[in-house]
Order: C-alpha cells, then sequence, then structure tokens
C-alpha cells in the first residue's frame, strides 16, 4: 500500500509477519535528483516484495537512491544490503555503527541476561527467535555517518537530522522545518508504546529516552511520520501519554520490590503488559526477552536515581528497594 502524504513524500507500508507491530512505514522522497528511503523493513521475502512493488510504482531507480536508517533494529535495517546499489549512500549514526561493527554483540547480551535471571534453558531458544538475528541484513553497507543537527536534501526537503537515544542507543530522526514535519523511527508511536530495553550497566536508556521525548516535545511539528501504525498530529500529547505510562511503569516496578530482593527477570513476570497472554509462562520466548530488557531498563533508571539498589549474589544480579521517603509517590516524570 501506497499513500502520498506531500508532494512527493510517500507512505510504503511494508508487512511485518507475527509481529505485533503489524507493518513498518518506509517514507520514500521521490526527486529529479536523488531519492531519499527512511527504514526499509526485515531482511525477509515478505518486506522486499513490499517495497519493490512500492518502488516500482512510484518509478524509483535505486541507483539513484540514498538510505536514512532511523535506528539499528532489523525490521528498519534489515533489508537495506537488498535494495542499497554501489551508488547509493547510507545514512546513519555513530553509536550504532560502532555497535554494528563491534564483535560479540550477541553474547555480550546473552551472558548480561542470564546475569539479571533470564532462565539458560530458555535463553538459547529465545536469541534464535529474536527478529534482529533471523531477518538481519547479510552484510553491512558502507555508512555515512551523521550527527545531530546535519542536514540531508531531497529534492524540495531540507531534513535536519535529530538525534533521540532511547529507544536504542543512537537513534535518530529527520525534521522538516518548512513543513514541520518529523519522520520520527520508532520514538514516537500511536496506540503502541516504544520499547526501552537496556542491555548493559554502561547505559540508562530511559533516562535518555525522558530527555528525548522532551527535546521533541519543544519542537514546532504539525504531524509526525511514525515508524509503524498511524500518522500523529498532536506530538505533545502523546509525548504526555508516553511519560505517564513510563511513571506508572516506574511505580509498578517499585511496588513489585516490596519485599523480597528479585532479579531483572523475576520482575518483568510480574509487570504489566499488553500483549494476549494469559500468563507469563505463555509468553513467546522473543516477547519475554523484549520484556526483561525493558525491565531492565527501569531498573536502571530507579537505580540512577537512588530508588533502588543492587546486590550482587554469585553469578545472578537481584534489585532491592531504598529507603526512600514517600516512595513511590517520589516519582514524577
Ligand atoms: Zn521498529
Amino acid at each position: 500500500m501506497i499513500e502520498e502524504i506531500q508532494p512527493d513524500l510517500f507512505r510504503v507500508e511494508v508487512p511485518l509477519p507475527n509481529s505485533p507491530l503489524k507493518f513498518l512505514n518506509s517514507y520514500v522522497i521521490r526527486s529529479s535528483d536523488r531519492n531519499l528511503i527512511v527504514d526499509t523493513g526485515l531482511n525477509r521475502k515478505e518486506c522486499l516484495d513490499a517495497m519493490q512493488s512500492g518502488l516500482q510504482q512510484l518509478d524509483i531507480d535505486l541507483e539513484k537512491t540514498d538510505f536514512f536508517i532511523t535506528h539499528l533494529h532489523a525490521d528498519h535495517f534489515g533489508l537495506v544490503s537488498k535494495l542499497a546499489t554501489s551508488s547509493s549512500r547510507v545514512f546513519f549514526n555513530r553509536p550504532e555503527r560502532e555497535l554494528i561493527e563491534a564483535s560479540g554483540w550477541w553474547e555480550r547480551m546473552v551472558a548480561y541476561a542470564a546475569k539479571n535471571g533470564f532462565p539458560e534453558n530458555e535463553l538459547q531458544a529465545a536469541i534464535r527467535s529474536h527478529p534482529g538475528r533471523e531477518f538481519a541484513s547479510e552484510w553491512v553497507p558502507k555508512i555515512s555517518v551523521l550527527k545531530d543537527g546535519d542536514e540531508i536534501v531531497a529534492g524540495t526537503y531540507c531534513f535536519k537530522c535529530v538525534s533521540t537515544p532511547g529507544h536504542s542507543l543512537g537513534h535518530m530522526c529527520l525534521y522538516e522545518p518548512k513543513r514541520k514535519i518529523l519522520v520520527a523511527g520508532d520514538h514516537i508511536l500511536i496506540d503502541i508504546t516504544p520499547n526501552i530495553q537496556c542491555w548493559s550497566d554502561d547505559h540508562n536508556p530511559l533516562e535518555n529516552y525522558l530527555t528525548s521525548l522532551d527535546k521533541v516535545n519543544n519542537m514546532e511539528i504539525d504531524l509526525v511520520l511514525p515508524g509503524h501504525r498511524r500518522l500523529i498530529t498532536d506530538h505533545k500529547t502523546r509525548i504526555a501519554e508516553l511519560k505517564e505510562h513510563h511513571e506508572t511503569r516506574l511505580k509498578e516496578v517499585l511496588s513489585i520490590l516490596e519485599d523480597d530482593p528479585q532479579t531483572a527477570y523475576q520482575v518483568a513476570s510480574q509487570m504489566t503488559w499488553d500483549l494476549d497472554c494469559d500468563s507469563w509462562e505463555e509468553f513467546p520466548r522473543a516477547q519475554k526477552w523484549f520484556a526483561t530488557g525493558e525491565g531492565i531498563g527501569h531498573l536502571r533508571y530507579l537505580e540512577k536515581k537512588g530508588f533502588i539498589s543492587r546486590r550482587d549474589e554469585g553469578t545472578m544480579t537481584r534489585f532491592t528497594r531504598n529507603d526512600h521517603p514517600g516512595l513511590p509517590h517520589a516519582i514524577s516524570l
């Protein structure tokens, strides 16, 4: 399905089979000079077919096309290796280029998940069914690194890069100031909440995410073009809802830790998730993985703010609540 949003700016709907996200929005800016494609879909046949047919209908010559990828997740980055040609520039952020180029990335995540209580017998299966592993790009094209404030011109559109870390380490949006359009990747979504996962003790992605929400909240925006689901016209209301969601989650995590110290996996199994399953045991393994990552994200935030502490017991990390006046009402985002 193709929709023309503004002159020469199109949304191509790319199906994501078996994903609660349903589809990816790829945005195509057509130009007599060089075209620009923002985000591509998973590296799998269903996505490639949808992209190829969309690009054919729009008469896009891939030899004259560049790419901007909002972040490294496979539903955005995965298909770029099948679409980019030798003349294509692939624009991307520096922190995630370094992550892709670093070796042992998955192994480190697996070890970190085990330390946070993810059961050994579920770990390998969770990793095997992880879409980021199954449908990633087979090779990494040559990347042109962009930083906050850099510009990309495509036809009559002049986009400014807006660094918005949180959903991922180096997530980047594009802003068109004349038209007041924000191409948002997974920074702001409607109907679903962007997943904020943490897989390293060096990071505090929820803190970054909340800062990035405030940054975008202050911008003049008439239309948000998100990476999934419908377009958003009132970004401030959606941002307020997203902040409220995380505030509720943080309070929930604190109440889960009311009695005994617990691992992140145990905490995640008691949090409220918007999934069609009756119990944690029924969660698909990949969803348990995402939920644990999100649980760690909230625990890291609370730890950094001094609400909770960790206890490293043998190979396992458990979290416990600190004596803090007014808990959990003290949390206010
Ligand atoms: Zn996505």
